[in-house]
C-alpha cells in the first residue's frame, strides 16, 4: 500500500555518518534534555508537599511551562532565528489570575537563567507558536503529564526537522533506567539520534558516561512479541489492542502500559516488539501532535525499528503542528511490522 515504508531490521543498520556529539544541534539537545530533566524532577520534590486543591499550581503545571521557557531560551541563545513548534502556550499565564503561579514558575527559571522575569519569560513560551517550515525545532516539555504526576513514566522530548523529515532528536526519561528499561525514580535514560548515526543511550544523571548503542530487538515470532501502549485507556483503543493481541497470538503477561514517549525508547532498547496507538473510541477524530512523536520515532528509526501510522503510512510531518494526514500510531522493531499492520487492518476493518 505504501511501497516507500522503511522495511529495517537490525541485520540492516547501516550508519551512513558517525555520531557527531559536538555539533552545535546534538550539543544543545543533550544539554537542554539534561537541564530540563533536573529541572522536572526538581519540582516535583519541592511541590510534592503543596495542596494542590487548593490551587491552579499543579507541578505539571509549572514543570510543563518553565521546561517550555527554559529550552526555547537556550535554543534561542545557540540559533537565534530557529523555528521552534512546542506545546504550550503563555495566554493562561498572563491571566491575572494566575500570576501566583507565573511567580512559581519566574523563581525555577530565574535560578538557571539569571535576569528571567515574567515578560521574559512568557515571550519565550509563546515563541514555541512558530508555524512549521523548512527547518524547525519541536519540543514537549513534559511529554507524558499523567505519568508524571503519578510518579511514573514521562520524557521531555526534543527534535529537529528538516525538510519534513527528523533529521535528529532526543529523549530525557527519568522514569527509566540506563538501560531504557523502566525504573522510576533512578539514574534516567537519556536517548538522542542523528538520521543516518544511530540511535545512542547514557544515563541522564552522569554526563560523564559513555554512549551505548541501541538496538532493537530481534524477534520474528508475533507469539513471542511484547506489547506496549499508552497507560491512559482513554488515550488509545482499549477494545481493539486486547483484539490484536488476541490475534497475533500474544499473552496478557506480554502487555505493558506506560506514559509518553518511553516507550519509544524501550522498543529501540529492545525491551519490547510493537506499540499500538489506535483512536480512542471518545475521540475518533484525534490527530497526533508533531512533538509527541519527532524525537521518539528518529530514535526508533535508527535502532532498526519502522514508524508508521495504522495504515502504514510513513508520518507527515509538513502539515504543521499536528500530523492530521496520519491516523494513529503504529511502531515496531521491522521484523514484525507487517504482521502488526495485518492484525491492525483485520481488528479495525
Ligand atoms: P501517552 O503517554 O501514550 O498516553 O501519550 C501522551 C500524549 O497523548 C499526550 O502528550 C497528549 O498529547 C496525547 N493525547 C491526549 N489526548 C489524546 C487522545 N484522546 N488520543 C490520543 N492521544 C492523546
Ligand atoms: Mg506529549
Amino acid at each position: 500500500m505504501y511501497p516507500m515504508r522503511p522495511t529495517s531490521s537490525i541485520h540492516a543498520i547501516k550508519d551512513l555518518f558517525v555520531l557527531n556529539l559536538n555539533s552545535p544541534e546534538m550539543s544543545l539537545v543533550v544539554a537542554v534534555l539534561r537541564e530540563s530533566a533536573g529541572l522536572a524532577r526538581r519540582v516535583q520534590q519541592d511541590m510534592a508537599v503543596i495542596n494542590l486543591t487548593k490551587s491552579d499550581l499543579s507541578p505539571v503545571t509549572v514543570a510543563d511551562f518553565a521546561i517550555q521557557a527554559l529550552a526555547a531560551k537556550r535554543l534561542r541563545d545557540v540559533f537565534p532565528d530557529a523555528a521552534l513548534v512546542a506545546e504550550e502556550n503563555a495566554d493562561r499565564l498572563r491571566d491575572p489570575e494566575n500570576a501566583a503561579m507565573l511567580d512559581v514558575i519566574v523563581g525555577y527559571v530565574a535560578a538557571l537563567i539569571p535576569g528571567a522575569n515574567r515578560d521574559k519569560i512568557c515571550a519565550w513560551i509563546d515563541s514555541g507558536a512558530d508555524a512549521s517550515g523548512e527547518r524547525f525545532w519541536t519540543l514537549d516539555p513534559i511529554d507524558g503529564t499523567k505519568g508524571y504526576r503519578r510518579g511514573d513514566q514521562y520524557a521531555v522530548a526534543l527534535a529537529l526537522l528538516e525538510e519534513g523529515r527528523v533529521t535528529l532528536g532526543g529523549l530525557a526519561c527519568p522514569g527509566l533506567d540506563a538501560n531504557c528499561m523502566p525504573a522510576p525514580g533512578g539514574c534516567g535514560a537519556l536517548a538522542i539520534a542523528q538520521r543516518g548515526a544511530g540511535a545512542w543511550r547514557a544515563p541522564l544523571n552522569d554526563a560523564d558516561a559513555p554512549y551505548a548503542r541501541m538496538r532493537v530487538s530481534d524477534c520474528a515470532a508475533p507469539v513471542k512479541a511484547r506489547l506496549l501502549r499508552s497507560f491512559e485507556a482513554g488515550h488509545t483503543n482499549v477494545d481493539q489492542i486486547e483484539g490484536i493481541a488476541a490475534h497475533l497470538g500474544i499473552s496478557h503477561d506480554k502487555m505493558a502500559r506506560m506514559d509518553s514517549q518511553a516507550k519509544y525508547a524501550a522498543l529501540a532498547a529492545g525491551h519490547g516488539e510493537l506499540l499500538f496507538r489506535l483512536l480512542s473510541p471518545s475521540r475518533p477524530d484525534y490527530r497526533e501532535c508533531i512533538w509527541d512523536h519527532a524525537a521518539g520515532a528518529i530514535i526508533l528509526e535508527e535502532a532498526g525499528g519502522c514508524v508508521t501510522d495504522l495504515n502504514g503510512k510513513p508520518f507527515d510531518f509538513t502539515r504543521g503542528r499536528k500530523l492530521t494526514e496520519n491516523i494513529g500510531l503504529f511502531a515496531s522493531n521491522g521484523l514484525l511490522h507487517d504482521a502488526g499492520l495485518e492484525a491492525i487492518g483485520r481488528v479495525t476493518a
